[in-house]
């Protein structure tokens, strides 16, 4: 058979539990999803824990495995890939960690985590931060990310990701002052405590906040951080599997990975990561890539966001925009791609956070073994013929269905 295309697609935080504001269904069971349900029908299907059984995935370490990488061996940290995605060049040495905008009052308690999920003027108030020198010679890169999300890159001698977060991870808490978690963690706790302190001296004042107190938005005067982390040393995905992918997704983090695994990142107009996103511009772009690439993955980040929220009939409302995206898919999509539809994980609207809960996975292509499940839901895959498999299982399922999978043995 020759060679074909794989198309994965990855619905962020998409699986859910039952939900009582909707008759105790899933927003899976409860959304109007014909596409979604005709490839389900039209392909296998099954359950897939992102890491393992009981293991609550975050995002990051669910796209390795994903990607085809062993994330328990390999990961380092959300920072590196978050400072990735916003386009700071990393080196080997420097610290990454991920940030948040956000609001604190003159005592430094967090007020809004988000700064009211800031839009516009973050890359003004991260241009005031980039560059700024800390004592003992470190260097500050700092980023903008989509909405309140950032990336921190602190480059100097003796630095360490052993140390603890700056976010307090609640609202009402004050910024926590960041320790070594180990012996050699001081100079970096150091170096981040600094940071905090300039943080809100510089960005008390800075013009975006007045104008947004003018307009009565929270400012956004600290940046929270947290998940430091050293860049992994990654096996290009072209070396490792023999594959030109590409990667196309709304979030920094998202694109952080991409590029962590060699995946050229596209970017589309339109694909914000948050419930705006145009999925269809994303259904078109990875058609398009299709053409050239012989992976491409795409990441919708909405549902998850609707899970954070705990909305359930937002995360409803967004599966039936994702459906819009799978008739575009459809339509467009030639024999000789290979399509995979699954989550990186469970955010779960009850919960407002991930679950280990395993997600539905569908693959749709020419060659599949075609099952009985009709829907794609939680409950329905479970009944499907791939059964349930690891994230690290998905990508060799989908070479060896695309024709890229190599002989084990004679
Ligand atoms: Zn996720
Ligand atoms: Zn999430």
């Amino acid at each position: 058979m020759d060679r074909r295309k794989i198309l994965l697609l990855i619905f962020d935080g998409l699986g859910d539990r039952p939900i009582p504001e909707l008759a105790r269904q899933t927003p899976l069971q409860t959304a109007r999803k014909e596409h979604l349900d005709w490839f389900a029908a039209n392909g296998v299907n099954g359950l897939m824990d992102p890491i393992a059984p009981g293991v609550k995935p975050g995002s990051d370490t669910s796209h390795l495995a994903l990607f085809g990488y062993d994330s328990r061996a390999v990961y380092t940290g959300r920072g590196p890939f978050e400072a990735a995605g916003v386009g700071i060049p990393v080196r080997r040495g420097d610290i990454a960690f991920r940030g948040n905008l956000a609001t604190v009052d003159s005592k430094m308690r967090v007020t809004d985590r988000r700064a009211g999920r800031i839009k516009d003027g973050t890359h003004d108030l991260a241009a005031a931060l980039d560059g700024l020198q800390l004592d003992g010679g470190v260097r500050v890169l700092f980023r903008a990310g989509t909405e309140h999300r950032a990336a921190l890159v602190l480059r100097g001698a003796g630095l360490s990701p052993h140390v603890t977060d700056s976010d307090p991870h609640e609202e009402g808490a004050v910024v926590a002052s960041v320790a070594a978690t180990e012996s050699n963690g001081g100079a970096t706790a150091h170096a981040v405590n600094a940071f905090t302190r300039e943080c809100f001296r510089i960005l008390k004042d800075h013009p975006v906040n007045m104008e947004r107190a003018k307009a009565g938005l929270p400012p956004a005067n600290m940046v929270l951080l947290r998940g430091a982390g050293i860049v992994p040393d990654l096996e290009p995905i072209g070396e490792r599997f023999h594959l030109k992918a590409a990667g196309i997704a709304g979030v920094g983090l998202i694109k952080g990975m991409c590029r962590a695994v060699g995946m050229d990142v596209l970017e589309v107009a339109g694909a914000t990561g948050g419930l705006d996103t145009d999925m269809v511009a994303k259904a078109n772009a990875a058609l398009e890539a299709l053409k050239t690439y012989d992976l491409v993955a795409v990441n919708v980040k909405a549902p998850d966001v609707c899970g954070h929220d705990g909305l359930a009939n937002e995360k409803v409302r967004t599966i039936e925009r994702i459906d819009a995206m799978m008739a575009t898919l459809k339509i467009g999509l030639g024999p000789e791609v290979v399509l995979a539809a699954t989550a990186d994980h469970s955010t779960p609207v009850m919960l407002k956070d991930h679950s280990a809960d395993p997600v539905p996975v569908l693959i749709f292509g020419e060659g599949v073994r075609v099952d009985d499940v009709q829907k794609f839901d939680e409950i329905s895959a479970a009944k499907g013929g791939l059964g349930r498999i690891r994230g690290l299982d998905l990508l060799p399922i989908l070479l060896d269905l695309s024709g890229r999978s190599e002989k084990f043995g004679a």
